[in-house]
Parts: structure tokens; C-alpha cells; sequence
């Protein structure tokens, strides 16, 4: 993944954009190096304290955060100390990125093993549906027309293309 590295930044931001919404994304970049309580973060980023625990759950679920339990000697209580580690990034990036590159080279397969038609609403169906219905609409009862999808076939060949040049 080291090629990434111009464009690690956008990549990475874009993902956790994703992932965590633009406020968990300041909550990541606010955030003190070391074990640190959600209370506390969510008092130096003022981000408020539902959105940080939101963001520290995704994060942990996706193995770019760790917690540790600590119980209070006097009262009990329990304490439960987060630690943001972002370092396993890009592995959870190339695993997205393969997760996608496979739903897409899926999605090519099938838009070119098919023949689609559409009517002028966009209810999209395949031919064999089409001729059962007598190239009507079932959703709007308009007439279904042969549609052309080589632009698609296209964009998605060129995204998979950009994928694989990257990974
Ligand atoms: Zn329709």
C-alpha cells in the first residue's frame, strides 16, 4: 500500500468521512495521543458525548480503536479508557477497497451477461422479465424500451481499472 502515499491522505479522509460522519472525523483529529475517557474527549474536541462514543464504537468495530476497562477503587465504578490507533489503516483500507472491487466486478459481470429494458420512468427490468409483462411496466404500466447499458458497462470497467491500479 506504500503507492498510496500521495494520495493516502484523501483516501483515508474520505473513508472515515464515511465511517464516522464529519464530526467523528473532528473528534479523530482533536484526539490526545495515549488512553484518554470518552468524557474527556468529548470536553477538548466539544464535539458532544454521544457523537464521540458513536464514533469510538465504529472505530473499535473496525479495529482502529481499543478500550480498557479501569474500576474505581472507591466508588466501583467502571472507567473504560479508549486508545485510537489508526495505524491498521490502510489493511482495513485495501480490505474495503477489495470488498468493493469485487461487488463491482460482480455487478460488471452481470450487466454484461444481461439485456436489460426500461421504461421512461427508470423502473429498470431484465429482458426475460420484460417479455413476461409484454414489454410493459409492472411497476407503472408505461412500455419498456431495450436499454442501451454500454455507458455503464464503460464506468464501471474504468472504476475497476482505478481500483486495481492502486491495490
Ligand atoms: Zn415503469
Amino acid at each position: 500500500m506504500m503507492i498510496y502515499l500521495p494520495m493516502l491522505k484523501n483516501v483515508v479522509g474520505e473513508y472515515l468521512t464515511k465511517l464516522v460522519g464529519e464530526e467523528g472525523v473532528k473528534v479523530i483529529k482533536k484526539l490526545p495521543k495515549g488512553e484518554v475517557t470518552d468524557e474527556k474527549i468529548a470536553e477538548m474536541t466539544g464535539v458532544d458525548l454521544q457523537t464521540v462514543r458513536r464514533t469510538l464504537y465504529i472505530l473499535y468495530e473496525n479495529r482502529l480503536a481499543v478500550y480498557r476497562r479501569e474500576r474505581n477503587k472507591e466508588s466501583g465504578w467502571l472507567t473504560y479508557l479508549w486508545k485510537v490507533d489508526l495505524h491498521d489503516i490502510d489493511l482495513v483500507l485495501e480490505a474495503e477497497m477489495r470488498k468493493l472491487l469485487d461487488r463491482l466486478q460482480k455487478r460488471l459481470e452481470f450487466e454484461r451477461e444481461n439485456v436489460f429494458y426500461v421504461c421512461e420512468e427508470g423502473h429498470r427490468v431484465l429482458f426475460d422479465v420484460a417479455v413476461g409483462a409484454n414489454f410493459m411496466c409492472s411497476t407503472c404500466g408505461k412500455v419498456l424500451g431495450h436499454q442501451d447499458n454500454a455507458e455503464l458497462i464503460n464506468a464501471l470497467g474504468k472504476r475497476i481499472d482505478e481500483i486495481q491500479a492502486v491495490l
